[in-house]
């Protein structure tokens, strides 16, 4: 075992991480020893931050290259549109049955969202749909594809008044990203209403797909991953920062089956290589996709603990 050379602290459960789990040349992943979760070390300075997240984020023909340093962000996250909004849709059906209130119109606010589209879905079915994004070339692009209130922000309490409440917060693919995720929760806390839900899907590091893959597994190298959950820790970090669990679910994914068998290069390049050739000989199923749900991301549905409210 290595041990790393700075102290880190443990948001969960208070404890000095000295574990190192994964030592990447470039950067290591400590693991609590009381609670397992997982952070990187270092954690990305603000410089780095905001040369990863650019309209490049949203394009990186570079994302499976050897490079470290560019492995963050999509290929072409525009072509995965359709399938996200597809998946999108699972996850109004499944927040339709954890959402108390009868409103017609229910704000959500996306916390992280990225280029709109789950805010399209929503406004679609009838949300009031509001959003954060801490990349600037997402705001832009956002303001002007559509009318929704969108604002950038930088990590700073500031970016929404704090007299509006929501009814959904929603961490779509957000949580492993944030420097300081009990900042969020603590931001998601204030602005819920008394009866509103936060929603959260991320990675789940104790699922069986993820410990077989080990170090192999995508998530674990991306350079925008900072924190890695468990289910069972980020039951815990929740309830500490003041929420209990309504719902807890496997959520896979619509995958481009170009897209997906590119992506198999980082489990196995011979059998990428197999699958991208099996392509070339039947270029009709190209644009094909398909849904596959590996157990590797959970969907959390929360609300918040209110004093006398229980
Ligand atoms: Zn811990």
């Amino acid at each position: 075992m290595t041990l790393c050379t700075k102290n880190k602290i443990c948001p969960n459960c208070d404890e000095i991480l000295f574990n190192v789990k994964y030592d990447f040349e470039f950067r290591k992943i400590l693991q609590c020893h009381s609670c397992g979760l997982m952070i990187s070390d270092p954690l990305l300075s603000q410089r780095e931050l905001k040369s990863i997240y650019t309209k490049e984020y949203y394009f990186n023909k570079d994302l499976f290259q050897s490079d470290f340093s560019r492995c963050y962000g999509y290929i072409d996250y525009s072509g995965e549109k359709a399938n996200r909004q597809k998946d999108y849709l699972k996850f109004f059906k499944l927040l339709r049955t954890c959402v108390r209130n009868k409103k017609k119109h229910i704000s959500l606010l996306d916390y992280g969202c990225g280029l709109g589209y789950l805010m399209e879905v929503a406004a679609k079915h009838n949300f009031n749909v509001s959003g954060i994004e801490y990349n600037e070339f997402a705001v832009t692009y956002i303001k002007n594809q559509y009318n929704y209130d969108v604002r950038h922000f930088d990590g700073g309490n500031d970016y929404f008044d704090k007299s509006k409440k929501f009814d959904v917060i929603t961490f779509f693919d957000v949580i492993e990203h944030l420097t300081e995720p009990e900042k969020a929760l603590k931001m998601a806390f204030d602005g819920l209403e008394d009866n509103g839900v936060l929603a959260i899907l991320t990675m789940d590091m104790s699922s069986p797909v993820a410990r077989v893959l080990d170090e192999k597994f995508e998530d674990i190298r991306r350079r925008d991953h900072i924190y890695f959950f468990s289910r069972k820790n980020l039951r815990q970090f929740l309830l500490k920062n003041n929420f209990e669990i309504l719902k807890i679910k496997k959520f896979g994914k619509t995958f481009n089956i170009e897209a997906l068998f590119h992506r198999i290069q980082n489990i196995s390049l011979t059998l990428s290589k197999i699958c991208l050739f099996f392509l070339k000989v039947f270029p009709f199923i190209k644009g094909c996709s398909l849904y596959i749900n590996p157990g590797t991301k959970i969907l959390i549905f929360a609300k918040k603990i209110t004093p006398g409210r229980h």
